[in-house]
């Protein structure tokens, strides 16, 4: 079996299309959806995520305002950042970007953000609502797989879904995500003994651990769908995922590369929330769109 290889690229350039003419309807009603960025300190990965987030969003029409903040800064005036950008009605979505230096709260910072601006879907609010299903927000990435699986047909209904990794950022909400869809869902994490006995029965297989190479063929079931979320930067330059692409390939049904296949989508999911955030302002204040 040679696995159909499920291109993220493709699908995030066919949704940002369909984003371009989402935004020129709301500029119609003089609404330009807009997304603060904030970048603190001088963490060259960081820089490079915001400066894609910030081209992102200039390419279909939605006004960024990046903010660079000094590695000092201290945690009230950062607080006081984003209470400035919760009142400001050109503002639909806040993001700060992770990592923070140790002196900042994160907690505190993400749960400063108004809920309704949350567009990263981390404050408590929207975490809360993966569980209960009122999420106003999902977080990026693991909503970039969703969107993945649904374009590919893929069914999540009554599939054994592993997913190696427990972030808050990936795998918890991933685990919540596809739990909400009726899979049925493992979670492994690095304290998980033998991991191979639990991957070995996922119908689908979600990597988000930052190991490279750490899935290889003997653990992957004929025919399961593999979806690489890791981002490694090899010695020489290169980027991998966490999974061994090239023998996985001739197992599995389908696979996502990396780099091309989770990545383009988590940009794609934080202008999908940024518009559909200045689309529920512009309803609310009595805007028809069309
Ligand atoms: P993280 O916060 O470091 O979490 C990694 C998770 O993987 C933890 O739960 C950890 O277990 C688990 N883990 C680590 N080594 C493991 C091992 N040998 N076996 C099983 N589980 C292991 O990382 P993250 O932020 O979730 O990111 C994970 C990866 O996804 C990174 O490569 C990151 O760059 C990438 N990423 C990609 C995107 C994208 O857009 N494609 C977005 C976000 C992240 P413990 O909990 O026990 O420590």
């Amino acid at each position: 079996m040679t696995a159909k290889i499920i291109d993220g690229r493709s699908l995030a350039a066919a949704m940002r299309k369909g984003f371009a003419e989402r935004v020129a309807a709301l500029k119609e009603h003089s609404v330009t959806p807009g997304l603060a960025v904030l970048l603190i300190g001088d963490d060259p990965a960081s820089a490079v995520y915001v400066g894609r987030k910030v081209k992102a969003c200039e390419a279909v029409g939605i006004k960024s305002f990046a903010q660079h903040l000094p590695e000092s800064i201290s945690n009230a005036e950062l607080l006081g950042r984003i209470v400035e950008l919760n009142a400001n009605p050109e503002v639909h979505g806040i993001l700060v970007q992770l990592p923070l230096p140790p002196q900042i709260d994160m907690a505190q910072v993400l749960e400063t953000i108004a809920v309704e601006k949350d567009v990263d879907g981390f404050h408590l609010y929207n975490v809360g609502g993966l569980v209960t299903g009122n999420t106003v927000f999902s977080p990026c990435t693991p909503f970039g797989v969703v969107k993945l699986l649904e374009h590919e047909n893929i069914p999540i209904e009554g599939q054994n879904v592993v997913i190696v990794g427990a972030s808050n950022i990936v795998g918890k909400p991933m685990a919540l995500m596809l739990m909400a869809r009726d899979a049925t869902v493992s979670i492994c994490h690095a304290k998980t003994r033998d991991l191979a006995q639990f991957t070995i029965l996922a119908d689908i297989l979600i990597v988000a651990a930052g190991v490279p190479n750490l899935i290889v063929p003997q653990m992957v079931k004929h025919g399961a769908v593999v979806i690489d979320v890791g981002i490694n930067r090899l010695a020489d330059g290169s980027i991998a995922g966490d999974v061994d692409f090239e023998g996985v390939s001739k197992k599995a049904s389908a696979i996502t590369p990396v780099p091309g296949g989770v990545g383009p989508m988590t940009v794609t999911m934080l202008l999908e929330n940024t518009i559909k955030s200045a689309e529920h302002k512009a309803i609310f204040e009595g805007l028809e769109l069309a």
